[in-house]
């Protein structure tokens, strides 16, 4: 068997490449280990820098119709149960978009608009129920986990897509050091009342739920934990879970009370690594393969999307320009390392605001985070980066903002501010401009 390009795992980033180089009129094949949809939680939340690439992807008008949009994230901080909860708004209206807003999609029902769309090409193959074994040079090792049956298939290119643990990174003998944290999530999805459309984040300087709203009047929560907390957790009764999400928001009673048992809710553990190589000969890592973040900036699924999209216009470009040298796969991370850098970092800052259980901390976060919302240049510049559409660093001089060491600036952010700090078309693609395939 022959294929041009072959990925290892239909998750969300093998799937985006998939359809963008079916798309292509390019032969690809998709081996998935798994039979149907994973029961597992996994990322929801579209950002729009993503939903842009799906736009592209000719999938945006069934992503819309299964998704709820979140414009604004309401953070409130709780000096203690009982007194008046303080709140701070960011919001994605501020960014120049067609999508000025993320949405929350079930991360099954994503994967299934993909496969379908990308169903509908002749030069696409996906083999569910079908494990990558191994690669042998331009060839990988196939099997059928149903009737154990041993497959060779050759390609030109092989791409691992198969997310934390990845055959073809071992092949490359590529190693990740992982970062672990102090804490754990506790994560479930679960009705909500009709007024919850806004992403919340509720905190008190011991404690933090997020409750991100999905269509058809349902929630999808995340709980924070002390590390290793979960299995003393679970003996207790499930009241004592409603009781927790009940104490911090209390409009969720009779809404968490639904969840009747421990196994409906999953454990998330945070790592975070990024393999210090994202390509070599033919082999490429997308995704998870290549990075895992904290999940606290809702970013995961978002890097995987936007990973399939620069690596799939690329292979599409050496396939039309017929200039298929492995080494011009080296545009790749040229692109998205250092994007995938910041946004890691990001996601680590905002996971060590919310760690330790302190007084002191608590206050911290409640004050930069009301003198972000207030600072337009610092709103605007974390919105934008977390949005995938553009990057502009922080500085000492936000810091000291946000700090409360220096006053809020006044004014607004100019156009030129915008233009420059959001990724060109050449930006996300510099290789068509410099010609320089080879
Ligand atoms: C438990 C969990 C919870 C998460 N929650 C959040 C969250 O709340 N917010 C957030 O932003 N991110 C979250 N993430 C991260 C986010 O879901 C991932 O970043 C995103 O799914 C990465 O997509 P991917 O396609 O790279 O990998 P994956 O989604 O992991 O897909 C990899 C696919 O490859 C398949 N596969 C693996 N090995 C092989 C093989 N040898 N052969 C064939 N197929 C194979 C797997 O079955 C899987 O379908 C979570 C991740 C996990 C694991």
């Amino acid at each position: 068997m022959k294929t041009c390009v072959f990925i290892s795992g239909g998750g969300i980033g093998g799937l985006t490449l998939g359809l963008k180089l079916a798309r292509c009129g390019i032969d690809v094949t998709i081996a998935e280990r798994l039979t149907g949809p994973s029961p597992v939680y996994k990322g929801e939340l579209l950002q729009p820098k993503s939903l842009e690439i799906l736009d592209s992807l000719g999938v945006i008008g069934p992503v819309m119709e299964e998704g709820h949009k979140i414009t604004d994230l309401e953070l409130t901080e709780l000096k203690n149960l009982k007194a008046k909860p303080e709140h701070s708004t960011m919001s994605y209206s501020i960014l120049p978009s067609d999508y000025p807003f993320s949405l929350m999609i079930h991360h099954e029902t994503l994967k299934g608009i993909l496969l379908n769309e990308a169903q509908s090409y002749s030069t696409f193959h996906y083999h569910s129920q079908t494990m990558c074994k191994g690669i042998k040079g331009k060839t990988v090792i196939l099997q059928d986990r149903k009737t154990k049956e041993m497959n060779e298939l050759l390609c030109d290119f092989i791409i691992g897509a198969e997310g934390r643990s990845s055959v073809t990174r071992d092949h490359m003998g590529v190693s990740v050091k992982e970062k672990k944290y102090n804490h754990h999530f506790l994560t479930v999805t679960f009705p909500r009342p009709d007024q919850l459309v806004k992403g919340k984040i509720i905190s008190t300087y011991q404690s933090f739920l997020g409750l991100f709203p999905l269509k058809n009047e349902e929630v999808r929560s995340v709980y924070l934990i002390p590390a290793g907390e979960y299995q003393s957790l679970r003996k207790k009764p499930i009241s004592e879970f409603h009781q927790l999400y009940i104490t911090m928001c209390p409009e969720l009673e009779g809404y968490v009370n639904q969840l009747k048992d421990w196994k409906q809710i999953q454990l998330m553990v945070p790592v975070k690594y990024h393999s210090e190589t994202y390509v070599k000969d033919h082999l490429a890592l997308i995704g998870d393969a290549a990075h895992t973040v904290h999940p606290m900036a809702g970013e995961g699924m978002n890097m995987a999307i936007q990973d399939g999209d620069v690596l799939g216009e690329l292979l599409c470009d050496m396939y039309k320009w017929d200039k298929l040298h492995p080494s011009n796969l080296e545009w790749y991370p040229k692109v998205r390392r250092k994007r995938v850098s910041h946004q890691m970092h990001l996601s680590h800052l905002s996971a060590l605001a919310y760690s330790y259980p302190y007084r002191p901390i608590g206050w911290l976060r409640k004050k930069s985070l009301q003198r972000m919302e207030r600072d337009m240049v610092s709103h605007y510049k974390q919105m934008l980066n977390i949005s995938g559409l553009g990057l502009w660093r922080e500085n000492l001089h936000d810091r000291m903002i946000q700090g409360g060491l220096l006053p809020i600036r006044k004014g607004t952010i100019t156009s030129e501010e915008k233009d420059v700090s959001t990724f060109t078309r050449m930006q996300d693609y510099p290789w068509k401009e410099t010609e320089a395939l080879r």
